[in-house]
């Protein structure tokens, strides 16, 4: 039976009760992280802290928790599901405003948040091994979400149907383009193109989150390799054009891309710079 947390209390999953007046549920009235670890490690541990505090200081709510507090009660709850879950679990984080008595779009002033935390198996770490990537096949659309995808926000239906748009052609993720034909990111991953050995992503915006496996490969690269890197605009016929493609996300690290709608990506195999970086990333992602 799994472990999870609930404002302030560690109990078994299935005793787990949250109101339906819940803020997140009837408004996704909240901010969510998702924290990967390998044999008790966390990746990226404070860099995803510090993204949920600044999501969580934009929406105004405060559930008066600090780093240590945070790290105090996700290492607990990797100890407490080591057994039922194993060694390679990500810490599943959501804060919502909390439950009020009524429904209003405004925020109330006197509700306390709705803390929540549960961990879950995660494959394990990924390899630097072109036999063994984990490649994937997409399709490319217009991003029809809304204005503020920088938040980490749990009203993500504007990510859901994008990626069912993916998934029911068939494809397992979809490279989203904003209203000008630049790439921002795909439904939940973001994305590296490569054109001669030159590795390009798009800009932080408020059109895309600023992944943590996207700024540590970023830090990773400019710090450990003379690879050259870019942050820019990239248009979708860079993207059509291009040597190689990769997605990245905590679950998944940097994994290539071979198809975009149909199409071979360069020339349909695992890159060379994709092997590099993913080295350098497994080598340094804990540093
Ligand atoms: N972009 C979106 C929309 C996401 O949902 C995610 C992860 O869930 C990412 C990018 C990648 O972020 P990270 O590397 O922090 O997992």
């Amino acid at each position: 039976m799994s472990i999870v947390y609930l404002n302030g209390e560690f109990i078994p999953a299935e005793q787990a009760r949250i109101s339906p007046m819940d803020r997140g549920f009837l408004f996704g009235d909240g901010i969510y992280e998702v924290i990967p670890s390998y044999n008790g490690r966390f990746v990226g541990f404070a860099e995803h802290i510090a993204r949920m505090q600044q999501g969580l200081a934009e929406l105004s709510i405060d559930p008066q928790l600090n780093l240590a507090d945070w790290q105090t009660l996700a290492t607990r709850l990797l100890q407490d599901n080591n057994n039922t879950i194993g060694s390679n679990q990500a810490v599943y984080i959501q804060v919502s405003r909390g439950a009020d008595t009524k429904r209003n779009h405004a925020f109330p002033l006197h509700i306390k948040p709705t803390v929540f935390a549960y961990s879950f198996a995660i494959a394990a770490e990924p390899v630097a091994d072109k036999a063994k990537a984990s490649c994937y096949s997409v399709i490319t659309g217009q991003d029809l979400r809304w204005q503020r995808c920088h938040i980490k926000s749990t009203s993500l239906l504007g990510n859901v149907l994008h990626y069912q748009q993916g998934y029911a052609a068939g494809a397992q993720e979809i490279l989203l383009f904003d209203a000008q034909g630049n790439l921002t990111e795909g439904a939940a991953v973001n994305v590296f193109v490569v054109k001669n050995g030159v590795i390009a992503t798009p800009p932080l915006s408020h059109k895309l989150l600023p992944g943590i496996t996207r700024l540590l490969l970023l830090n990773i690269l400019r710090k450990h390799s003379t690879m050259q890197v870019e942050e820019r605009d990239i248009s979708e016929q860079e993207v059509l054009n291009a040597d190689e493609i990769w997605i990245t996300s905590s679950s998944k690290e940097i994994a290539p891309v071979l198809q975009v709608n149909g199409q071979p990506v360069g020339d349909g195999t695992v890159g060379d710079v994709w092997l590099a970086a993913q080295q350098l990333f497994s080598a340094h992602k804990y540093d």
